[in-house]
């Protein structure tokens, strides 16, 4: 159906415009679901309250991997890696996929759970290997393998750019017809028994049929208005640059290596530069009041697993880094559907969404029009209340989802 034309409308004495579906938050989930209901042609107005891609999303390292415990996220992670590489050599709007390959490395108590995933890996059709220590040795020789049990290596996995993957979203779903508001942060929500009424900061109003609340560590604040209790959190995490000297760049390593038996993971970022970052939780924060630089100690300390790793990499001097939000839930899946008669939630990505987002974003427009998979059910925001939680990762590596 065309997009709606603004029509007159009170918000209290707010000018007011109407769409089907309205999405708050415009990082790379609601982006994508927009692009996902504009391409079925229904009318979406996205409101976003600083920059599209302005908060995590476009802080985020870009890890894109199908290694999850999850099935189904497993799948999606697939799904969307496929997308991913579609969208590489696209100029501007691109998502910037590279295909490197990823290693994943356990301690022995991790033994059987690593086979559990590959097997669902296997019947998911996502190309990988189980390694043995003697394997391991034999294809990666300048690694330190010490305790390390056993490895897997993903075909496909690599790294892309969340911040282009994400204006690309954007791009596209404008061109589809949906209206992207940015600097227009919600203040209020009032659910109605026809429409879902929103109230911005600087005193304008919508009408939207349905709302989407993809507004990331915010999310939970937001929705308490309706009386919704989301048990999310906001944790703040570090990414770490380190540069190598110039005659170790033929050495670096050049695939993402997801190091769980050290907890932290790792990515090259072009020649000769390599981002880190860890897999552990952190304390709760405020999204609002957060430290935005990585401190010399977090950054020691992520330099200092990875040169244990790789003596290659104790030679890498520190090049730049950052901290920014996951939004966390209590199994550190996503949070994901109905929490009201015309409000919908899509949050607690725990870390880990960025790659799942442009099939998700599929997932979540086809909740919002009554289509939802089956299989979505399992991420519900009623889960906790209903002791439902899901499994994650691998001990403290609940990231890997
Ligand atoms: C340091 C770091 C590293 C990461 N690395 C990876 C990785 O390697 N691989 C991976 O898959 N994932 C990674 N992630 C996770 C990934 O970034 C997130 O899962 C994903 O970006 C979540 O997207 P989102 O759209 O749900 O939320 P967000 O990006 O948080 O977007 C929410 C948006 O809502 C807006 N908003 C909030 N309140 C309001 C309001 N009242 N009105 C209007 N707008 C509002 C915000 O401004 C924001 O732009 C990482 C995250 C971080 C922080």
């Amino acid at each position: 159906m065309p997009a709606r034309q603004l029509a007159p409308g009170n918000l209290d004495g707010a000018p007011v415009s109407s769409y089907d579906i309205g999405i708050i938050g415009a990082g790379v989930h609601g982006l994508s679901a927009a692009y996902h209901l504009t391409r079925r042609g229904v009318s979406t107005l996205i409101l976003e309250r600083g920059r599209r891609a302005g908060g995590p999303t476009g802080r985020a390292s870009g890890v894109v991997r199908a290694y999850y415990t999850n099935r189904f996220l497993a799948e999606v992670a697939r799904d969307s890696t496929a997308v991913l590489a579609d969208l590489a050599g696209r100029a501007g709007d691109g998502s910037g996929y590279v295909r490197t390959g990823g290693l994943y490395l356990h301690a022995a108590g991790d033994a059987a759970d690593v086979r559990a995933t590959a097997a669902g890996l296997a019947a998911a059709g996502i190309g990988h290997e189980v390694l043995t220590p003697d394997d391991l040795a034999r294809r990666f020789p300048d690694l330190n393998l010490d305790g390390t049990a056993i490895g897997v290596w993903e075909r496909h996995a690599g790294h892309a750019d969340p911040y282009r993957t994400a204006l690309g979203y954007a791009t596209r779903a404008v061109a589809l017809g949906a209206t992207l508001l940015e600097h227009s942060r919600v203040c209020q929500i009032v659910e109605g028994p026809r429409s879902v009424k929103l109230l911005l900061a600087d005193g304008s109003g919508h009408e939207v049929g349905r709302l989407l609340v993809a507004a990331g560590p915010w999310t939970a604040p937001l929705v308490a208005q309706l009386g919704v209790v989301l048990p999310l959190t906001a944790e703040r995490h570090v990414v770490a640059g380190l540069r190598h000297a110039p005659g170790d760049t033929p050495r670096a390593i050049p695939h993402v290596l997801i190091d769980v038996q050290h907890g932290y993971y790792s990515r090259p970022d072009g020649a000769g530069r390599f981002l880190l970052g860890p897999l552990a939780p952190t304390a709760a924060t405020d999204p609002d009041a957060f430290a935005a630089d990585i401190t010399g100690a977090e950054h020691a300390w992520l330099a200092a697993r990875a040169a244990h790793r790789a003596p290659v990499r104790g030679r890498a001097v520190a090049d730049g880094g950052w901290a920014s939000l996951y939004d966390v839930s209590p199994d550190w899946q996503p949070v994901t559907g109905r929490i009201g008669e015309r409000v919908y939630v899509d949050a607690g990505t725990s870390g880990h969404g960025f790659k799942l987002a442009p099939v998700w974003g599929d997932h979540v427009a086809r909740l919002l029009l009554d289509d939802a998979d089956a299989r979505l059910g399992q991420f519900s925001p009623g889960r906790f209340a209903a002791g439902t939680g899901l499994a994650s990762g691998f001990g403290a590596a609940r990231i890997l989802g």
